[in-house]
């Protein structure tokens, strides 16, 4: 029942049947009950006004020329649009096998000829409410199963946002997991970098107080020297003058040796040191260095070099290797201070030059080997014997630029054996 026909009426019904006078009267009797009526003679026209404009019921005659009730009925099932139409047939077959076929053929209810009015008019009444309340279920029907699959939708919506929430939180976790990372390492890198500032800077004030503690003594020697030629010049004999000027050499030579250490330490401490290697032939360099440094030593003390043949021969820095010998040398010289034999040995094991300096001096107590190579450390035996203990911090410094390694053995008063190995 289309709705402005729904208004105006209480349904439409088609009434066909191929005699005229039922056919007017089952009209009239409907029309006084308000309903819409259509009326039809054969099952031919019928089903040409169904294709039209498809009733809301089908009062359906089963006897009829050319084509019958059960036939139209039959091709009003077949087909989609109009299977849903109510057909109730009409008819004088009042076996029961006939009404059994108008049901199994789809009708829905089934009057017998003659009909008392008041019959119709009931059963049309009921069928219309019945397919009222169906066409009414088949909405709700309708309408739920939007809201489900409307609801499903959604579900599936928020089951993807989860899901994408999700991928969200792990890929923001893994990216803060990685700044953090990072943030740790720069922590520790500037923990490093804050160290290494604090150690530097107690490097600088241990110089500062070196400084200002060995120039002292230099100085005062040079200016009293000084002093004394410019005031009594004429009064003194020449070897008097002459060992003064000796004095005022020895101090400026003090003082120029204390500057460079600090210098060349300095540098090394901030890793400014290139190694500037040149040809060189090892065993040659050694016993000038040799030469030079027996000329400082008194004649107590025997320097003696040996070395072995054919030295693989490499490149070295000439400064840096000179820094090495001298100060193992001179600590040797130095800390002999009843003489004795120094032995330089130069030699090679597979991929290592070896220098090995032997003396026969107070040597080192114990506990005081431990920090012999870091800057200012004297050992508690040195008595009188003048140093800044500086030289075997230099050495150390010299012998890790090679990336090598430097051994001490000593024994106190019996000597002291300092071996330096560099990878060749
Ligand atoms: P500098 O060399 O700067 O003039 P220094 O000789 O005191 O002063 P280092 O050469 O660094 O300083 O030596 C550190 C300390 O190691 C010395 O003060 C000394 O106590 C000890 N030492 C070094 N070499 C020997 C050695 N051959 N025999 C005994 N003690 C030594
Ligand atoms: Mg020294």
């Amino acid at each position: 029942m289309n709705s402005s026909q729904a208004e105006a009426t209480k349904g439409d019904i088609l009434v066909v049947d191929d005699q005229p006078n039922n056919l007017r009267l089952l009209s009239n009797l409907l029309t006084e009950h308000g309903y819409q009526v259509r009326k039809v003679l054969s099952g031919h026209l019928a089903l040409k006004a169904i294709q039209v404009n498809p009733p809301d019921l089908i009062l359906l005659d089963i006897l009829m020329p050319e084509i019958d009730g059960y036939e139209v009925c039959s091709l009003l099932k077949a087909s989609e649009q109009t299977r849903d139409i109510p057909v109730i047939f009409l008819s004088a077959l009042n076996e029961t096998i006939d009404k059994v076929k108008a049901f199994q053929l789809g009708g829905v209810d089934y009057i017998s000829k003659p009909f008392q009015l008041e019959e119709v008019v009931a059963r049309v009444e009921n069928q219309l409410t019945i397919r009222q309340l169906s066409l009414q279920l088949k909405d709700q029907n309708a309408q739920l199963q939007q809201e489900i699959r409307n609801r499903i939708t959604t579900e599936l919506a928020l089951l993807d946002l989860n899901q994408e929430l999700e991928n969200r939180v792990a890929t923001r976790t893994e990216e803060l997991r990685l700044a953090n990372e990072k943030l740790q390492q720069l922590e520790v890198q500037l923990r490093q970098a804050l160290t290494q500032e604090k150690e530097l800077n107690q490097f600088y004030n241990r110089i500062l107080a070196t400084i200002a503690h060995e120039y002292r003594t230099p100085l005062t020697a040079l200016s009293s020297s000084a002093q004394i030629l410019d005031l009594y010049r004429d009064k003194l004999t020449p070897e008097k003058q002459h060992k003064h000027l000796q004095r005022m050499q020895s101090a400026v030579k003090h003082l120029t040796r204390l500057v460079n250490d600090v210098l060349f330490l300095s540098k090394t401490e901030l890793d400014k040191v290139d190694l500037t290697p040149v040809p060189l032939k090892l065993a040659e360099f050694c016993r000038e260095i040799v030469e030079e440094l027996q000329l400082t030593a008194t004649n107590r003390h025997t320097l003696q070099f040996n070395y072995q043949e054919n030295c693989p021969e490499r490149e070295w820095d000439e400064r840096v290797l000179r820094q090495i010998l001298t100060n193992l040398l001179s600590n040797a010289i130095k800390y002999s201070p009843n003489g004795g034999v120094i032995d330089f040995q130069l030699y090679y094991e597979q991929d290592e030059i070896i220098l090995q300096i032997k003396d026969q001096g107070i040597g080192i107590p114990p506990e005081n080997q431990a920090r012999l190579f870091e800057s200012f450390h004297r050992a508690s035996n040195v008595g009188m014997i003048q140093g800044t203990g500086l030289g075997l911090s230099i050495v150390k410094k010299c012998v890790d630029l090679y990336k090598g390694k430097i051994y001490c053995q000593s024994e106190v008063g019996a000597g002291t054996t300092f071996t330096v190995k560099l990878p060749l």
